[in-house]
């Protein structure tokens, strides 16, 4: 498959051919990071995970280029750095049995550039290759730009395709910012608890990350058992491990819904619960 960009990576872990690897897709990550795929989407990674029908592929759009950087990698030029990324983000593909993982190897300014139409075409010939029926994005309430502009990207190319292609479920997903905030109604639930040894693992496998200071792996960990916990305040946990997403599946099965206001009824929901819980309680 030919992308835009010539440092595009295909990793095939149990080196299926390229093709039968997107084919058997059932289950689609499409995140801006190396590492947001198994922050965000760790329940398509589980539900996949050793099952012979069912199968994760991850996509991720940036080339981690200007990450942040310290301990053995201080040194590193901008270039091997991208190269110890790319390399972090194939091992977490093996580790998680992925049917395949691409990197598409774009830089933030063309994400973001919403007049560039290289990264939806590359998106949508992986969507028409891959024909998932459920996909992972970011949420688009999420505070980094880049996360924000690789969703609308990829909506933009899955609202392009046939109505019978189109996933049967569209998630968005939490990495700069969770989720606990919407409606209970409104929160589409990713029980995460399956193998947490393999979840840790697939977290801690971005070393570059995790040196570089920050905790992803046990701020991961932490979110998923907060969300489990903080969920109900009546009863025992059903789950260790939770995460939520934003239902964006009917932002694709129809195309004419406005983006904008469809993620700020969520928003007017949570508003109006806080107004009316405040209300009835002040006296
Ligand atoms: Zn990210």
């Amino acid at each position: 498959m030919q992308f835009r960009h010539p440092t595009a990576d295909f990793f095939v872990p149990d080196n299926a051919a390229p093709d039968e690897a997107l084919m058997r897709t059932t289950h689609l990550c499409i995140a801006a990071h190396q590492d947001d795929i198994e922050i965000m989407a760790y329940h398509g990674i589980a539900e996949c995970f050793g099952i012979p029908d069912r199968w994760f592929t991850g996509v991720v759009v940036t080339n981690g280029a200007g990450s942040p950087r310290s301990g053995i990698y201080a040194d590193y030029t901008d270039a091997q750095m991208q190269k110890v990324r790319l390399v972090e983000q194939r091992k977490a593909a093996y580790v998680g049995e992925y049917s395949c993982q691409i990197q598409l190897a774009f830089s933030s300014g063309e994400v973001k550039d919403p007049k560039d139409p290289a990264v939806v075409a590359d998106l949508t010939r992986i969507l028409v290759a891959t024909k998932p029926e459920y996909v992972y994005l970011h949420n688009l309430a999420d505070k980094h730009d880049t996360h924000v502009s690789v969703t609308l990207r990829a909506l933009k190319a899955l609202r392009s395709l046939p109505r019978k292609d189109r996933p049967r479920r569209v998630y968005g997903c939490e990495v700069w910012r969770d989720l606990d905030w919407m409606m209970d109604d409104d929160k589409q639930m990713l029980p995460a608890s399956a193998r947490s040894n393999i979840a840790a693992s697939l977290v801690g496998i971005f070393d570059s990350q995790v040196t570089g200071g920050k905790r992803y792996d046990l701020a991961t960990a932490g979110r998923r058992l907060a969300n489990a916990t903080y969920y109900a305040p009546h009863g025992t946990d059903e789950e260790s491990a939770l995460n939520f997403a934003m239902d964006l599946t009917p932002l694709v099965a129809d195309p004419s819904l406005d983006i904008g206001a469809y993620v700020l009824s969520f928003v007017d929901r949570f508003r109006s619960d806080v107004e009316k819980r405040v209300r009835a309680w002040a006296g």
